[in-house]
């Protein structure tokens, strides 16, 4: 019997209309645990490096997290992945919501879709009985409304539904593929979807998920549950309050937005506007946000109720996530409502809220700069609201000077040329970046941005504090009941870390046992399925290094210890660069904007990437040495890498950058 994993993947050839339910092997579970792990495996098994992202021959995979679909609480991610039309690299996304347990329940671990479909459809899971249906009276349809249709259609109330709007069929780079109160929303993987003629995956399971020690499990998860109590009774003193709790329900329970609007940056990304948040502000906001929220939502199984149901004047009511709640205000330099307004049309085309804003202030930067003309925006509206809500509509439709900006800032920075590719300015390997411009470089977060390949807000968050405490008293009682340290060591850096040390303290060796702890956490999460708004992402959550290993063992009963858990996270962490370093990423690639502090210093940043490098058991050009590979049983990588040639090439940062001409 297999435990927490059905040992089942659905495969579907979209070309030929085949589907096959395939058993897994339970040796791959524990060597690379599921979700991201075993996506990463499945990807470097199958697709080629040659492989276009729309090709057919890209395979498009939803996976459940390993835990998902058992009590664990807050384990609902589905991680989405495939290869990136924005980064040409591997994407791994992922979304919280209902879609992942529905699938265990269903018996499946994983949607893997190969080929293309001839024509418009939807996939239909129900328990044993899987079809692909026609999806033609659904083309152009919303991603929420389609929903909708999709149960009404089945007559499934309960069914779940992960549908891709207009953007996705018409292949935008920034494409979103939406479910419930969630989305997956970074590197394009709707318009991947688009590309296979897929508008949704609709799925209804009513099977039962098996657990290895039910007892001991359960006993794990209370304790969980009753430190999330604890934890929500007892923020962190000392702390900004949007981080002194877990999950992110201050998004939509708090009207306080000054931190926000004051640190992250307006427009295209460039300008933080301090003294914003006046008093009058504050009560505009919040007569806004109390006249449109309609209640707080929380995704399956989870008590946090990150989320809120919004319903803009004359627009339908929708799920509202996070910080998009203020991305598309900011980026038109306008106000609450209309923010709530434009991110019901962008859920509804299915765009990634980071991205869309920034791609469309860049347009209107290239207008302002005289590189894109009047001529390009024929019918644009003059006010700044109207502008967006035109430029929205032009992107998703790839109308006009939509079909440019439609491949994200980067690629059409490329193809406008003459210039601007100096307005794409917040890109980390192609894709827009977090809206931030900080003044300080940040040690931990400069490795983060640069190494991280998830590419999301989660990858500059992490279980270390983001700043020092002001006093030894306060940083004593920090660490005093810090349970979630992986040793003692990082609770000595936390003990010693005084106020304007930035940014020789952490010092680098320091940083890179910090980061790698911190991504590690991202991983873990991201293979089982948990929300890192209760483990990788806030200070002090409920699961931890830990306890992981013991919830990992007693619902899959596999034999896990730290020790263990570490290596196997190692081991899909290198995969998952593995199958980067075969798309060609370097170390040319792992650099974060360059205004993205305002003070840099290159010698430190040489040597921290330098020693993070090392630290990971990667050469000096970011490629996994074979001694690492060889370690973590991941000796066909290093063949796979020797018979490429990748050992032996010049490094990266030793080969000139390419002039603009010449791009
Ligand atoms: S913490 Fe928030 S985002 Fe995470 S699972 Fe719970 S409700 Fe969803």
């Amino acid at each position: 019997m297999r435990y927490a994993e059905t040992g089942y993947n659905l495969e579907i050839d979209l070309t030929r209309g085949n589907i096959e339910k395939v058993e897994t092997d339970p040796r791959d579970t524990e060597l690379y645990l599921g979700g991201l792990g075993t996506n990463a495996k499945i990807i470097w098994d199958r697709v080629p490096p040659e492989t276009d992202p729309f090709s057919p021959d890209n395979l498009l995979i939803f996976s459940a997290g390993l835990l998902c679909g058992t009590p664990a609480t807050g384990c609902n991610r589905t991680m989405v992945t495939s290869i990136s039309p924005q980064t040409r690299l591997f994407a791994y996304s992922m979304m919280g919501g209902f879609w992942a347990p529905e699938l265990k329940f269903a018996g499946y671990d994983k949607v893997i879709l190969r080929g293309k479909s001839p024509n418009l459809v939807y996939i239909w899971i129900h328990n044993d009985k899987v079809e692909i249906r026609d999806a033609s009276h659904l083309q152009g349809k919303g991603s929420v409304e389609v929903q909708d249709l999709i149960r009404q259609e089945l007559k499934e109330p309960d069914v779940q539904v992960a549908a891709i709007g207009l953007a996705g069929e018409n292949r935008v780079y920034f494409a979103s593929i939406e479910q419930g109160r969630s989305s997956c929303s970074r590197q394009g993987l709707g318009a991947v979807m688009g590309s296979k003629n897929v508008k949704a995956i609709a799925v209804r399971g009513t099977k039962d998920v098996n657990i290895a020690r039910p007892d001991e499990f359960i006993g794990l998860i209370n304790e969980v549950l009753e430190y999330i109590k604890w934890r929500n009774e007892n923020p962190i003193p000392n702390y900004m309050p949007i981080l002194a709790g877990l999950g992110s329900p201050q998004e939509m329970k708090h009207h306080d937005e000054k931190w926000h609007t004051e640190n992250f940056v307006w427009g295209n990304a460039r300008y933080r506007r301090k003294g914003f948040w006046t008093d009058e502000i504050a009560e505009d906001w919040k007569e806004t946000m109390e006249t449109m929220q309609r209640r707080l939502i929380s995704c399956f199984n989870c008590p946090m109720k990150c989320g809120a149901t919004i319903s803009p004047p004359g627009q339908p009511t929708y799920m509202m996530k996070c910080f998009s709640k203020l991305t598309y205000t900011m980026a038109a330099f306008s106000d609450l409502e209309f923010g709530l307004g434009i991110a019901q049309s962008a859920t509804e085309y299915g765009v990634d809220g980071y991205s869309a804003p920034q791609v469309m202030a860049f347009a209107l930067e290239l207008l302002e700069a005289g590189i894109l003309t009047e001529q390009d925006f024929p019918g644009m509206p003059s006010d700044n609201e109207g502008r967006f809500n035109w430029l929205l509509d032009r992107i998703v439709r790839r109308e006009g000077i939509g079909d440019v900006l439609a491949n994200g800032t980067y690629w059409a920075a490329e193809q406008i040329g003459n210039g601007a590719q100096a307005y794409a300015h917040n890109n980390i390997k192609k894709h827009e970046q977090l809206p931030l411009k900080l003044s300080m470089l940040d040690p931990i977060y400069y490795l983060m941005y640069c190494t991280n390949e998830k590419i999301t807000i989660t990858q500059i968050e992490g279980n270390f504090p983001q700043a020092p405490f002001a006093t030894r008293e306060e940083r004593e009682a920090f660490v005093s009941n810090w349970i979630q340290a992986p040793n003692e060591r990082i609770k000595q850096y936390v003990l010693d870390w005084e106020p304007r040390t930035a940014p020789f303290y952490p010092t680098p060796d320091m940083c890179c046992e910090i980061v790698d702890w911190m991504e590690r956490m991202h991983y873990i999460d991201d293979a089982v399925g948990m929300c890192a708004g209760l483990s990788a992402f806030p200070l002090k959550p409920p699961y931890h290094i830990h306890n992981y290993p013991k919830i990992i063992s007693a619902a899959t009963g596999i034999e896990m210890d730290e020790e263990t858990l570490v290596k196997t996270t190692k081991r899909y962490r290198n995969l998952v660069r593995a199958n980067n370093i075969i798309r060609g990423m370097r170390r040319a690639d792992e650099v974060p904007p360059e205004d993205h502090w305002k003070k840099r210093f290159p010698e430190l940043e040489k040597e921290l990437l330098d020693k993070y490098y090392k630290f990971k058991g990667w050469n000096n050009d970011g490629v996994p040495t074979k001694e690492t590979l060889h370690e973590l049983n991941l000796d066909y990588v290093a063949e796979e890498f020797e018979r490429r040639g990748i050992y032996s090439e010049t490094p990266s940062y030793e080969i000139p950058a390419k002039k603009e001409a010449e791009v």
